[in-house]
């Protein structure tokens, strides 16, 4: 038998695959188009017909955050057409916690946007299944530092960790004490030219982050997590030109601690 990847990736005709919405957008009278991400196809974009009409065959399944297993129509353009939907999670209970909702949409807008290809990254639709799956068991999880932890993942996966065992631009290990994200990852006193500091909490939560499962993700104050997401964005702006969303609403962020 091939391996699966094969299975799942002939380029036209029918395609069966698990996929998560990451968001949806209203099309034309009765239609949505969908950006989903998918383990062996990367993100993928479809349209699902009739969908907003009362009695559509697809119900209420085609929202943003289930978990389904889909039959896509492969034709040649780039949009694939939905022709069959069965939820494997709906994640009911997440959507009726504001504050899991909110950390949902800021996990799907982050895998959009750093895996926007058709590039597979299995690892990156099952950490983002786990992510879902912990805010529906478990609301209280919708925290910012796991906002965070999730995104250190996501930059590990992507290939952009930032170095944090040595000093990114002349190798030392002691006095580490800021970040660049020009630079790559923490500086030490000689280097820290072009960097912000760095406290040793956030550098901790970052280190923690990338080493345990997201059920365990670190805590920290918020003046370090505000430290770690600077660290995060700047890393994503030099090295891949990417803007994510703020790791939380703004009226939520406390004014000090920025
Ligand atoms: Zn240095």
């Amino acid at each position: 038998m091939p391996p699966l990847t094969l299975l799942h990736s002939s380029p036209l005709g029918p395609l069966e695959t698990e996929a998560i919405v990451l968001r949806t957008m209203r099309y034309g009278e009765a239609d949505r188009i969908m950006h989903l991400y998918t383990p062996h196809r990367g993100r993928v974009s479809a349209i699902a017909k009739g969908v907003r009409r009362a009695r559509s065959r697809f119900g209420g399944r085609l929202e943003p955050y289930f978990r389904l297993q889909l039959d896509l129509h492969e034709g040649r353009g780039e949009l694939l057409t939905v022709t069959g939907a069965h939820t494997l999670n709906g994640h009911a209970r997440l959507r009726s916690d504001a504050r899991a909702l909110d950390c949902a949409a800021r996990a799907c807008d982050a895998v959009g946007r750093l895996f926007e290809t058709s590039e597979p990254h299995p690892g990156v639709f099952n950490l983002l299944s786990r992510k879902l799956l912990l805010l529906n068991e478990e609301p209280a999880c919708a925290t910012q530092a796991a906002t965070l932890a999730f995104r250190l993942k996501l930059l590990l996966a992507a290939g952009l960790t930032p170095q944090l065992a040595a000093c990114a631009n002349c190798g030392a290990r002691e006095h580490l004490a800021g970040f660049s994200g020009a630079g790559g990852g923490v500086v030490c006193n000689a280097c820290e030219a072009n960097s912000f500091p760095l406290s040793e909490e956030a550098y901790e939560f970052m280190v923690q982050s990338l080493g345990r499962p997201l059920l365990e993700g670190p805590d920290a104050d918020l003046k370090a997590l505000s430290q770690v997401e600077r660290a995060i964005s700047e890393t994503l702006e030099h090295h891949a030109h990417i803007r994510l969303m703020p790791s939380v609403a703004r009226s939520r962020s406390t004014a000090g601690a920025l």
